[in-house]
């Protein structure tokens, strides 16, 4: 039996981080995957998303019908999986298996090969990050045919004529637009009273505009009740009341995400909840052996964050003496029309732990920029919640083209502190929208600087209440 420094369940993103940089600190690794290599990113996810949301922006320009463009997402992720695949056979240091892993105990692990046999390995570290799965909403009636998820949306030959989304969130929003651009009726059916309702307020109205004027319909507070396959006619149910929608031909389940934890978890003893494995700041599950990273764990969703946990564990194996940072707030990035991007917490969450006289609100509509007028900007804004006196930045929201570009400077900002005074002070190119956080941050400092004494008395007196 080979006994390696650390075998990884699961190459997505955080296993491949893993994987790859622990062998390139020269420790013998094992990295396991049982369906494709790059994980959800590269094959159901973000790659073949972004590029369809691409490709639906310019096909008619570029002659392609729906079915090419399908047909090309498929191409460009397929290229990109063969690529990583071919790469992790390079690697020195690191053996990959194409198997199915189970955890035996806290270091031990059988393998599953898809011919059926099977083998037993151990490993002084095991990181678990086996991703997560689309949660399905049972609807009565519905034949699995007609049914898609992230995993089997982008193997479809043509669009649908009439997709109804279930749920409202990131995943809903993103093909929504993208479908109604390939010309498919786009219906979003989302149980709660606003759409991408974790992000602010102001953020869901605007999205849902945007929605609206594309000719995407929004039924909000509503679920699916049941299918008839015959009349191909989806009721579902709105505030009591039942409503049918018709020529349904597919149903796509973007209501959200469950951790991958058919690992063998409890053999080995590691603690888990709903959202995924528990961890603590070294991504170390109570099993002292064991680490969970990525969607698997509860404290990462994105292919970033599942990178950078992956970076930390790295770290904390390889070079255990350099003390671990505390993990950063990461950024997210909707990409909608226009992108959403957001770093922090919304000011609802941010009233939960400061007191509201301390919070300092700073909101610019993008239009008011030279950049906005050039472009005939219409909507869009930037959002900033930062600490009244310090200027400590908390959270920020961008709605805009290319928002997702715009947000590192503000992430940088909440993890790193730096303040609006320094952001105030910060030159950026003329003319930019970005240069909006500047004129937010000038605006901060011109209304604390004239009553600096009284700021600060008030910043000191609710600094510290809850
Ligand atoms: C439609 C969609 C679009 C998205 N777009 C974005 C985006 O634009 N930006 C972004 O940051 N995030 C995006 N995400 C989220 C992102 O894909 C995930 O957060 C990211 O893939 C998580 O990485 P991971 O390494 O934790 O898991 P995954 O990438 O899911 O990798 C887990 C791997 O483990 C394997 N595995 C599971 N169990 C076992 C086992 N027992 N043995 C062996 N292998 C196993 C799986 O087959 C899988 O390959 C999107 C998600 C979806 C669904």
């Amino acid at each position: 039996m080979t006994e390696y420094h650390t075998a990884v369940i699961g190459a997505g993103s955080g296993g491949l981080t893993v994987a790859i940089g622990l062998a390139g600190f020269g420790k013998p690794t094992l990295l396991i995957e049982r369906k494709d290599v790059g994980g959800d990113c590269t094959n159901v996810g973000c790659i073949p998303s972004k590029t369809l949301i691409h490709l639906s922006r310019r096909f008619a320009q570029e002659g392609f019908t729906p079915a090419q463009v399908l047909s090309k997402v498929r191409a460009r992720r397929d290229h990109l999986r063969d690529e990583e695949t071919a790469w992790v056979h390079t690697i020195p240091n690191l053996t990959f298996k194409a198997a199915t892993a189970r955890l035996l105990d806290a270091t031990t692990l059988e393998l599953t090969y898809p011919d059926g046999l099977a083998e037993r390995v151990t490993a002084k570290h095991i990181v678990v990050a086996t991703g997560s799965s689309p949660r399905i909403l049972e609807i009565p009636g519905l034949p699995a045919a007609q049914v898609l998820t992230n995993e089997s949306l982008f193997d479809l030959n043509d669009v649908p004529k009439h997709l109804v989304i279930m749920g409202g969130g990131i995943v809903a929003s993103e093909m929504a637009f993208a479908f109604q651009r390939l010309g498919t009726q786009v219906t979003i059916v989302q149980q709660a009273e606003r759409i991408l309702n974790r992000l602010e307020p102001e953020v869901s109205a605007l999205i849902q505009h945007k929605m609206s004027q594309a000719g995407i319909t929004i039924y909000l507070n509503a679920t699916a009740q049941r299918y008839d396959a015959t009349t191909q006619r989806l009721t579902i149910e709105q505030d009591g009341q039942a409503l049918e929608l018709t020529g349904v031909d597919k149903v796509l389940q973007a209501i959200g995400r469950k951790p991958n934890l058919d690992v063998g978890l409890q053999a080995a003893d590691v603690h888990t909840e709903e959202a995924g494995i528990i961890t603590n700041h070294l991504h170390r599950t109570n099993v002292p052996t064991i680490y969970a990273i990525g969607d698997v764990s509860a404290s990462s969703a994105f292919t970033h964050s599942a990178n950078q946990q992956g970076r930390r564990v790295v770290q904390h194996l390889a070079l255990p003496f350099i003390p671990q940072a505390k993990e950063p707030v990461y950024p997210s990035a909707i990409f909608t029309a226009p992108e959403v991007a957001q770093v922090g917490e919304p000011l609802s969450v941010l009233q939960r732990r400061f007191h509201p006289d301390l919070l300092y609100t700073a909101r610019l509509d993008l239009k008011d920029t030279d950049r906005g007028y050039t472009q005939y900007l219409e909507d869009g804004f930037i959002l900033i919640h930062a600490l009244r006196f310090s200027g400590r930045v908390l959270s920020a929201t961008i709605v805009a083209e290319h928002a997702s570009e715009m947000i590192p400077i503000l992430t940088l900002a909440v993890n790193n502190g730096v303040r609006l005074y320094a952001l105030s002070n910060l030159v950026f190119p003329y003319p930019t929208l970005a240069e909006g956080i500047k004129k937010l941050s000038s605006d901060f400092v011109l209304a604390t600087l004239p009553k600096l004494g009284r700021e600060l008395v008030s910043y000191l007196r609710y600094r510290w209440r809850p």
